[in-house]
């Protein structure tokens, strides 16, 4: 990968014509270190948020050394990209050939599951494998997710004991639950209520469980969408755990996708045209602005102007827009507001922030678009849950108190909630 030490010297040095992508594994490797240190458990990567191997190395080489799953694929990745890692195939619903191929190919002993019908899959598949990890998927009701999850995984919690219980007698190893409360959940004590709905399950079943698994979920910092401290997450986490009853060895487990990686991309996008207030992209909705189309997310932006060494970052004041993608589909439309210089043009460059997470992972060829070229770059992301933000997410004027807030939010919180280490 070739490395730049910023997007503008990447502009100045050959104007791209395509879109590229920007990997800052420094920014993983923060990341990375803060949940090592202040998360009392486990910390498995979600695989899904951005399987680039830079990312799954990153991890790898700042002690995230497990992996949340969900297809062959995935753990061919991760087996490619850090081999002896530990994996979870966490999607409760898998192929029979999937199941049998991660175990007896790749040593998967972790699977989750949230019907009868899978475990038998599973047990089947393994041939009637009994080192197996069985993780049962809870239903919760959790406020504050941005993106939520309820819905299409999960058993019910008045079906949930019938199968924890049967998932206890189906192996020797060990079990436990999960849950997720929604991606890009602003309220930590979602995670202690959901714990405390666990908790009621597996005291109807008369179980006892070897895995809390809390899942991911964890924030990152958008405009208009600024979360409490990520301590203020742990703090929950470790709360809920405390009021569970589980006994000494029981371990705590965490799947964060969002939060490992979404500071650690931007993407430079270069304007086709402007019309009113519509910018047309050469990157958009089928590449990796799925979230600015769909959840209709507003990202954080930075423009450049010009070439060689004219090339230069514009400030001037600042004017709402739109965007549209390349493709000549209608729906490749990211209504923002994208707050951009009012004198923006055909010709320059908007890098676009914070896509690390469910950005270049979501891409797509459709249109004959969609190809990013990635560099690395050493500059800061444009904002941070942890301490790094070298400048923050540029906001207009009215809404500068909320950009203070990220100042003082993504301050690293002191030795608070630091407990013993819990296994
Ligand atoms: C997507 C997913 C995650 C990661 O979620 P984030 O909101 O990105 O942290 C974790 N666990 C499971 C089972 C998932 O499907």
């Amino acid at each position: 990968m070739h490395t730049y030490h910023t997007p503008l010297d990447l502009v100045r040095e050959r104007s791209p014509e395509r879109p590229v992508a920007f990997a800052r594994p420094d920014a993983v490797a923060v990341a990375a270190r803060w949940f090592q240190d202040k998360f009392q458990g486990d910390v498995f990567y979600a695989v899904k948020a951005n399987p680039s191997p830079w990312v799954i190395e990153a991890l790898v080489k700042n002690g995230v050394n497990s992996f949340d799953v969900a297809s062959i694929r995935e753990i061919e990745l991760v087996a490619q990209s850090a081999p002896g890692a530990r994996m979870a195939f966490m999607h409760p619903v898998k192929s029979r050939k999937a199941i049998s191929e991660a175990y007896h190919r790749f040593g998967v002993k972790t699977f989750a599951l949230d019907t009868h019908e899978e475990l038998g899959k599973i047990l089947e598949a393994t041939g009637g494998a009994q080192d197996l990890t069985l993780i049962v998927r809870l239903a919760v009701v959790a406020e504050g997710a941005s993106y939520s999850l309820a819905g299409k995984f999960g058993v019910d919690l008045h079906e949930a004991p019938a199968l924890l219980l049967a998932a206890r007698r189906a192996t020797q190893g060990k079990m436990g639950v999960s849950f997720h409360v929604g991606s890009q959940c602003m309220r930590p004590t979602a995670y202690q209520a959901a714990m405390a709905q666990a908790q009621r399950a597996i005291v109807r079943a008369g179980v006892m469980v070897d895995i809390v698994d809390v899942g991911g979920g964890f924030p990152s910092i958008y405009p208009g969408m600024i979360p409490p401290d990520m301590g203020d997450y742990v703090d929950s986490i470790q709360r809920g755990f405390a009021e569970m009853s589980v006994h000494e060895e029981t371990e705590l487990w965490a799947e964060p996708g969002r939060a490992l990686v979404a500071e650690a991309s931007s993407v430079l996008t270069k304007v086709e045209l402007k019309k009113g207030d519509a910018l047309y992209l050469n990157d958009g909705s089928y590449g990796t602005l799925f979230d600015a189309a769909h959840m209709k997310w507003p990202f954080p932006v930075k423009l450049y102007r010009g070439e060689g060494d004219d090339a230069h970052e514009v400030e001037g004041p600042l004017k709402p827009f739109r965007f549209y993608g390349p493709t000549c589909d209608s729906i490749d439309h990211m209504p923002g507001p994208f707050w951009l210089p009012d004198d923006i043009r055909e010709g320059d460059y908007i890098e676009i922030g914070m896509l690390g997470a469910y950005g270049v992972a979501m891409s797509t060829n459709f249109n004959g678009f969609g190809e990013a070229e990635i560099v690395e770059v050493k500059d800061a992301p444009m904002a941070s849950m942890f301490g790094l933000a070298g400048r923050v997410i540029r906001l207009p004027r009215e809404e500068q108190a909320e950009e203070r807030k990220v100042v003082r939010l993504s301050r690293p919180k002191g030795a608070a909630g630091k407990k013993r280490r819990r296994r």
